[in-house]
């Protein structure tokens, strides 16, 4: 899953990024809000993390201008405590949940957790499709009963194709959801992931649209 954090505080950000990265997110960072519009205007992120009090653009700002304009990416704001009425104010302007500093890394990669799900329209939190499973809190892989082991970028890239099997993913977009900025991508590196996950869910399970990208198998 790939997030943007948006948050000025240097030390916040960094444990932030570092925290989640480790949870086998990709999580880009920017520190104002006009860098995270011009961020979320050419890229796709999965969620949002946003700070409320940022210069420039506030993030309050970031978040109506965001809906005024049909976005509806997750937004999870990140407050101060005593801000009850920021809070209101983002979750009325279309926030989907919030956190208040200073806050648990592991509360906020479980509620990161939670709105993605949500917004996938997903209840249970394990996905399962055709014999194989994903626990995204635990970054467990089962095929057919038995545990897989993936590295944190093969887990990131079926995590992206099983959000709608079926659903063909461009090797762009996949590049775009499983590397973060700055992240060196070699040319075939989604082909050498999709190949060592064949060879860990078997052959069939990952199809290539010829010219299109990779979908899992819709079952039918
Ligand atoms: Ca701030």
């Amino acid at each position: 899953m790939r997030i943007l954090l948006v948050e000025d505080d240097k030390m916040i950000g960094g444990a932030v990024q570092t925290g989640l990265r480790r949870q086998g997110l990709t999580v880009d960072w920017v520190q104002d809000g006009l860098s995270a519009r011009t961020a979320l205007k050419t890229e796709t992120f999965e969620l949002v993390l946003l700070d409320l009090g940022l210069p420039g653009m506030d993030g309050l700002q970031l978040l109506q201008s965001l809906r005024s304009a049909g976005d509806r990416v997750p937004v999870l704001i990140l407050t101060a405590r005593d801000s009850v009425t920021d809070r209101i104010k983002g979750l009325d302007a279309g926030a989907d949940d919030y956190l208040v500093k200073p806050f648990d890394l592991d509360e906020l990669a479980a509620r990161v957790r939670a709105v993605a799900r949500r917004n996938t329209g997903r209840a249970e939190p394990v996905v399962e499709h055709l014999g194989v499973t994903l626990d995204p809190a635990n970054h467990v892989v089962t095929c057919d009963g038995e545990q897989v082991n993936l590295s944190q970028r093969e887990f990131a890239l079926l995590e992206a194709l099983l959000e709608r099997p079926g659903h063909v993913l461009s090797r762009a977009s996949l590049e775009e959801r499983i590397y973060g900025w700055g992240e060196e991508v070699e040319s075939n590196a989604i082909e050498v992931h999709i190949h060592n996950l064949r060879k860990k869910l078997g052959p069939t399970y990952i199809q290539n649209v010829r010219g299109v990208g990779y979908r899992v198998s819709s079952g039918k």
